[in-house]
């Protein structure tokens, strides 16, 4: 049946996604389509998670900042003190890749927020500055933001006095310096009145590690605590191997505390692994492999593919699921990143390894095991990746070359892997059908979706396809930017034709996988959840959402 012309122009049913859907508040995305602005909380959450390091294909790093930053001080100015148990929350549970948004956050909280803000933004600092690292950035965005008032450098100081003396020993060893900010820098600034002798002790070598005598003497101090910043000291001028591996054994060194000179020995690496922290180890995959220690059947392979397959291991160290793809893509490689080579033909001139498929095998379970648990949601679920052009520029988590598009595949795969009944389609203007299968391993998926074409964005696309297929749908997951134009219906559109038509009361979850304020769910559609791409909760939120428990 022929449409009136004036339905063909005003139709709350069926609009183009380059005009506004009447009677709703829609605003334009970057693409020039019209999309919900997403709320303040969750673009705050995607922020805290996905950050704006690299910006986008539409936004420069710059502009995707300061877009965030606005709507942080926005959440900061209607209330403060949520915003800080939202930072607390993400970075304790190590929910995002990164933990420098979390730190900026908070730092714009502890600068801009009111009284009772700042105060719970600075007492929460030991919970979101765990490591040294964190503090010295901390102190370095803080820095920009406000002056070096008496509670900020009391908040510094209590970062010190409240560790203890023995872990506090070991962060000063291992880390020293982070953008020109040193532990003798924080703590001239907060001047903390040490607690006990031993503190009293740490903050002289600190400040005036020559005069700290002890440090230096033949005979290590009684204190266990000391005694690490004696063998840290000790070790730097050691010319004897036999020596170093005693020292880091006994000492349990880090890799940090070593002159660089020893990180080629192979019997160094393999002094450290045993008490290696987890980060480290996988993080330091390429490198033990280089240096020989990681070899086909070797105990060292055997101890970290173990280890690697430990849930409580990788919780507790917060080991994100893109620390494990990000060191799962430099192994695979077989030679080292670094160095002068440039080209492919030369990089492989360089001494490399042969990645074991073994190690490979476990950096894909341990990605899957670094989600927090999924419980199926039993549904029918439609996985819909879009695959068009802006979601192939950019990167997620400041991962060089991992794009929003290989981070949706990898995302979807942990959903796929958990629901019995999925189907998965790749979108841009055309649906794509997918091969990729539950059973193949990341880096195997992540490949399959470099080789699809880029195209305009059509969001609509997932329920148009399975309208007209028929194909019965509980839930509809998109990983998008939101950033849809092309089509003549909207995404909500489609979904409620797909409704009406299937008769199913089907739910759309859209997974953000940039930190933009934009989302194709309508918030008035009780049907419709934001997500974020790369949380950690992520699985977790969609299969509660699809079981209607969200
Ligand atoms: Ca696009």
């Amino acid at each position: 049946m022929a449409k009136n012309y004036l339905q063909k122009i005003f139709s709350t049913q069926s609009t183009p996604q380059n005009e506004p859907i009447p009677g709703t508040n829609q605003v334009k995305n970057s693409a020039g389509g019209y999309v919900w602005q997403i709320d303040p909380w969750d673009h705050l959450r995607r922020f805290l998670i996905l950050g704006s390091e690299g910006g986008s294909y539409y936004a420069k790093e710059r502009e995707l900042t300061l877009e965030n930053a606005t709507n942080v001080a926005r959440c900061i100015e209607s209330n403060g003190l949520r915003v800080v148990s939202e930072v607390v929350g993400i970075s304790q549970a190590g929910r995002a890749p990164k933990n420098d948004p979390a730190i900026f956050v908070l730092a714009m909280c502890a600068a801009f927020g009111d009284n009772a803000t700042r105060q719970v933004a600075l007492a929460a600092l030991p919970q979101v500055c765990r490591i040294g690292t964190h503090l010295f950035t901390f102190a370095e965005l803080v820095q920009g933001m406000r002056g070096w008032g008496r509670g900020l450098r009391r908040a510094i100081g209590q970062w010190y006095t409240a560790t203890d003396a023995g872990k506090l020993a070991y962060q000063v060893i291992k880390y020293r310096q982070r953008n020109g900010w040193t532990h003798t820098d924080t703590l001239r600034l907060a001047h903390p009145k040490p607690q006990n002798d031993d503190q009293k002790a740490i903050f002289n070598w600190i400040t005036k590690r020559d005069q700290a005598e002890w440090a230096h003497a033949d005979s290590k101090p009684e204190s266990a605590a000391l005694a690490t910043i004696w063998a840290f000291e000790r070790v730097q001028r050691e010319t004897d191997i036999d020596q170093v591996l005693k020292l880091i054994t006994d000492y349990d060194l880090p890799r940090e505390a070593l002159p660089t000179e020893w990180l080629n020995q192979v019997r160094v690496w393999d002094a450290l692994l045993p008490h290696m922290p987890m980060t480290a180890m996988i993080r330091n995959l390429a490198t033990m492999s280089r240096v020989g220690l990681l070899r086909p059947g070797s105990e060292a392979e055997q101890l970290v593919i173990e280890r690697l397959r430990d849930r409580e291991r990788l919780a507790q160290a917060r080991i994100h699921p893109i620390a494990v793809l990000s060191a799962m893509r430099v192994y695979k490689l077989g030679y080292s990143l670094r160095g002068q080579a440039t080209s492919h033909a030369e990089r492989e001139k360089q001494p490399g390894w042969k990645p074991s498929a073994r190690v490979l095998d476990a950096l894909d379970d341990a990605f899957e095991l670094a989600f927090k648990t999924v419980q199926p949601a039993n549904k029918r679920m439609l996985l819909a990746l879009d695959v068009s052009g802006s979601m192939g520029a950019g990167m997620i988590a400041g991962v060089p070359g991992l794009t929003p598009r290989d981070g949706s595949a990898a995302m979807a795969l942990v959903t796929m892997r958990t629901e019995p009944n999925y189907h998965i389609v790749a979108f841009q203007q055309e649906i794509m059908p997918l091969k990729i299968s539950a059973k193949q391993r990341l880096d195997n998926v992540i490949q399959d979706i470099r080789g699809l074409p880029f195209g305009g964005t059509d969001c609509a696309k997932p329920m148009l396809y399975a309208l007209e297929n028929r194909i019965p749908v509980d839930t509809f997951v998109i990983y998008t930017d939101s950033e849809t134009w092309y089509g003549n219906i909207h995404p909500f559109q489609a979904l409620k034709q797909y409704r009406q038509q299937m008769d199913i009361p089907a739910r759309l979850v859209v997974v953000g996988m940039i930190a933009n304020q934009f989302t194709i769910a309508n918030p008035n559609d009780k049907g419709m959840l934001d997500v974020v791409g790369f949380d950690t909760a992520a699985p977790d939120l969609i299969s509660a959402f699809a079981r209607d428990e969200v």
